[in-house]
């Protein structure tokens, strides 16, 4: 099948949007007519950094309708509504136990580039391999050829076009509260950070009962809508800022999240924490390294955790997700900029400057 997609053909450079092949679906795959992507910053770290055989096709948010599916899907139908996530291999130890994002066969799975265990490709171009499924999806595209797994059924009155970051920047912030730190009803929670993740972590901690609810960012843009978003304290990023958080939260924070991708963020999410308090980190940051006082720890009762894309099940969680939108408590339309998939790159600039907190590209 012929479909569009944005092909990156280098680290850095801009995606160019070209006529591709897609495959059949094998048993056990789907395709769906991609709607919607959203664009996080994973697509930009790896766009910019990873070395991959190009062309590529990335993308990782996706949502649209189920056009075709392998002999054995029994999971979804054809037209059915999907929002598109992480693939994971459904059979290693913590698959089985609902922890698929922790599969252990994670980077197998989810960077295999479209090549089958058959040795066959999902994406070509003009006969030549073109890698993709990338996170599972590759959804910078019309269509996406994808396993069955990394697709969820949603509610068919749901707008197709928000329902695209809900496979990671949403999943991501909203899981790390309610999945992973589940907080107390009436605790207190401090948010590095106020891009998706950070302020899907912080409408969740709302939605949780959180009371004390503390965002820091560097951008006064973005605090004024963390404060929209149900802050009660805003601090701009700086040195002493776990200071500044102990002194309005009696001492310490009950929970910390980081999700700005600094290790100076990730140093004060942990020192910003009262006795027995929580810190999740949930930033990319590549490379660095942070400086734990075990004696503090230990001092203080503290856990200190990390985690990626969510602690859960996405066919449970996203639904769950839509669920929380529709009664008001987690609104992440404010998050949301659309862009034509034609100015995809007009997208990704934005998505680098910050112009932008959740681009979403429209394929249709
Ligand atoms: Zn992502
Ligand atoms: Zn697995």
């Amino acid at each position: 099948v012929r479909i569009t997609a944005a092909l990156a053909f280098d680290n850095r450079a801009p995606l160019r949007t070209e006529a591709i092949e897609i495959s059949e679906p094998a048993s056990d795959e789907v395709v769906v007519r991609i709607v919607a992507s959203g664009i996080c910053h994973t697509d930009l770290t790896v766009l910019d950094h990873s070395p991959l055989p190009w062309p590529a096709v990335l993308g990782h948010e996706g949502a649209g309708r189920v056009t075709a599916i392998g002999s054995s899907v029994t999971t979804v139908g054809v037209g059915d509504p999907v929002a598109t996530t992480f693939n994971s291999c459904g059979i290693c130890v913590n698959c089985a136990q609902g922890f698929p994002a922790q599969c252990l066969n994670f980077t197998a799975v989810n960077m295999s580039g479209g090549r089958r265990t058959d040795g066959s490709c999902s994406h070509s171009i003009e006969g030549k391999p073109v890698f993709a499924a990338f996170l599972g999806q590759s959804s910078f595209a019309t269509h996406a050829v994808m396993k069955a797994r990394s697709v969820v059924r949603i509610p068919e009155d749901f707008p197709l076009e928000l329902a695209a970051p809900l496979g990671c920047g949403i999943q991501t912030g909203a899981g790390g509260v309610l999945n992973t730190l589940r907080p107390r009803p009436g605790s207190s929670i401090a948010i590095f950070g106020a891009g998706a993740v950070g302020l899907s972590a912080l409408m969740a901690a709302k939605a949780a009962g959180c009371t004390t609810l503390v965002a820091i960012d560097r951008s006064a843009s973005r605090l004024k809508l963390a404060n929209e978003l149900g802050a009660t304290h805003t601090f701009e990023a700086k040195d002493d800022v776990a200071n500044a958080i102990r002194s309005v939260s009696g001492g310490g924070v009950n929970y910390s999240i980081e999700a700005a991708g600094a290790p100076s963020a990730m140093q004060q999410a942990i020192e910003s924490l009262a006795v027995r308090g929580s810190a999740l980190l949930l930033g990319i940051a590549p490379g660095t390294r942070i400086s734990i006082d075990p004696m503090m720890l230990q001092r203080q009762s503290l856990t200190v955790k990390g985690m990626m894309m969510t602690e859960g099940t996405p066919r449970v969680f996203i639904p769950k997700l839509i669920e929380l939108f529709r009664a008001g408590l987690l609104p992440y339309d404010r998050l949301v900029r659309y862009y034509d998939f034609s100015d995809i790159n007009s997208a990704i600039a934005d998505a680098r400057s910050g112009v932008a907190i959740k681009p979403i590209i429209r394929m249709a």
